[in-house]
Order: C-alpha cells, then sequence, then structure tokens
C-alpha cells in the first residue's frame, strides 16, 4: 500500500507534506505533486500535514482515479525533498471543485 496525491492539490501545491516525508518521495509537476508508490513506506506521515488534505491512502475510494496519476508522474516528474515557493493564489484555490482539468502534464523545478 502507499499513500496517494489527489485532486486538491492541484494549483494548492502548499508542499509542507514534503519536509516530512523520511524517504523523500514526492515529485513535483508544475501544479501538482505525486507520490512514487515504489517508494512510500506507507508511513502516515504526510496525510495530516497537507492543508488541502489532499493526500489519502491509496485504498480510498476518492483516490483511485489518482493512483495511476501518481505513478506515472513519479517516474517523469523530478524528485521534491524540500519545501519550495508556495504560489501567491494557493488558498484561493484550495477546495475548488473540477480542479482535475486543469491538472499540468509539464514537470516542476524539484530540489536542486
Ligand atoms: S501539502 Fe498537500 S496540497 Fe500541498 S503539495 Fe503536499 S499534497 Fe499538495
Ligand atoms: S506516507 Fe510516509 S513515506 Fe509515504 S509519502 Fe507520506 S510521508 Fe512519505
Amino acid at each position: 500500500m502507499a499513500y496517494v496525491v489527489t485532486e486538491n492539490c492541484i494549483k494548492c501545491k502548499y508542499q509542507d507534506c514534503v519536509d516530512v516525508c523520511p524517504v523523500d518521495c514526492f515529485y513535483e509537476g508544475e501544479n501538482f505533486l505525486v507520490i512514487n508508490p515504489d517508494e512510500c513506506i506507507d508511513c502516515g506521515v504526510c496525510e495530516p500535514e497537507c492543508p488541502a488534505e489532499a493526500i489519502m491512502p491509496d485504498s480510498e475510494e476518492a483516490a483511485a482515479p489518482w493512483r495511476e496519476i501518481n505513478r506515472k508522474y513519479a517516474d517523469l516528474w523530478p524528485n521534491i525533498s524540500r519545501k519550495g515557493t508556495v504560489p501567491e493564489e494557493a488558498s484561493l484555490w484550495n477546495g475548488k471543485p473540477d480542479k482535475a482539468r486543469l491538472f499540468s502534464e509539464k514537470p516542476g523545478e524539484g530540489t536542486v
């Protein structure tokens, strides 16, 4: 089992999750983060840290559409191990419905 990042992370990307992950298994897109399910040790530490409540166990029903997205983009995007700049409009987007259509496939900068 692993944890997955889901829709409400889109355009929020607070990145509080990144700072607490003991195995640095987050990967950064332009407006979203994903968790590599093969690296996640299922510790659950990141889940309560996410202000957008976007992280959940992959066994939850709401996580189903996001499982493959986390797996796919963890292979394509750069690793992020430290919190970077939070988008200015993050709080405006937190909780907005129907954000899945805004998902960007572009990679983020990652932690350099
Ligand atoms: S804390 Fe939540 S909203 Fe922020 S980057 Fe992590 S998963 Fe996304
Ligand atoms: S559950 Fe643990 S290992 Fe998995 S992404 Fe969250 S903090 Fe990292």
